[in-house]
Order: C-alpha cells, then structure tokens, then sequence
C-alpha cells in the first residue's frame, strides 16, 4: 500500500481581548490567537501537514488570507474541506500527531476536548489525533507569550 507523510507549521501573534480558538475549541485566556480567520493555528499547522502530503499546495492557496469570504472564519470549516479535497485525491488519514507551543494558558486540560472535536472532522477516530503541549522555556517570541505556534505530522494511505 502507497503511504504519504506530511508536516505543517503556522504562527499566530497573541493579543489581549482576543477570543482564543485553539483546536477547534474556544479556551479561556486573556490573550488570543490574531489572524485573518479565527487563527486556530493548530488546525492551520494541521491543514498544512494534510495538503502537503497529498500534494495539494498549502492551506493560503485554498482559503486565502486576502479572500473576506474567510474573514473571521471557522477553522473547522478548513479542516472538513481539506479532508474532501485529501480524500478526492485518492488518500485516507492515518493518523495525525501534532504539537503546540504556548506558555499559557496550560493546554493539557483541554486535550481530550481538542482530540473529541478534530477527529469527526477528519472522519478518523479519537486514538488516530494525538495533541502535544510544550512550552518554549519562556525563550523567544512564544516564550514572551507574544504568539502561538504549531507542528503538525500526518500519514496518508492510499484509498
Ligand atoms: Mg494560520
């Protein structure tokens, strides 16, 4: 069977007053995630990582961040378009396994909940999304909270 890695990296700046969209699921902080669209990097890393595998470009190609037809957009809706256009392409998800770097707020309590939200998306179970925290050791531009990035590995297979 023909299998395919992918990996995706996004960045978003963090802001006060901001809502906080991470993984599909709106956390409690009193910073958020700015970008075009609800800025959920992980599922920007994520959408980037399946893209690349099945060879489709990245995730500014499909969904631009000039296009106000994604102003203010639910992420979700990335990840659910991203998965009909992999498997249009002749490929299932595998498994996805991502990490985030954020100092805080703490993610971990939130990880079941991230997992329970991405994996319909995808149409792949729970155990096939693995979500990982790290701080950056209060180095650089995450560790002085001033943004939020995410890694993002997947395998496809071929249908
Ligand atoms: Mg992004």
């Amino acid at each position: 069977m023909k299998i395919r890695v992918g990996m995706g990296f996004d960045v978003h700046a963090l802001e006060e007053h901001r809502d906080f969209f991470l993984g599909g699921i709106k956390l409690a902080s009193t910073k958020g995630a700015v970008g075009h669209s609800d800025a959920d990097v992980l599922i920007h890393a994520l959408c980037d990582a399946l893209l690349g595998a099945a060879n489709l470009r990245d995730i500014g190609h499909h969904f631009s961040n000039t296009d106000d037809k994604w102003k203010g957009m639910d992420s979700k809706f990335f990840l659910s378009e991203v998965t009909r256009l992999v498997r249009e392409k002749g490929w299932a998800i595998g498994n996805v396994d991502c990490t985030v770097c954020l100092e805080q707020p703490k993610i971990n309590p939130h990880i079941a909940a991230m997992k329970k939200t991405l994996a319909p998306l995808m149409a792949i179970d729970e155990d096939d999304v693995s979500i990982k925290a790290t701080t950056n050791e209060r180095l650089g531009y995450v560790g002085r909270e001033e943004g939020v990035c995410a890694y993002a590995v997947v395998l496809l297979q071929q249908l």
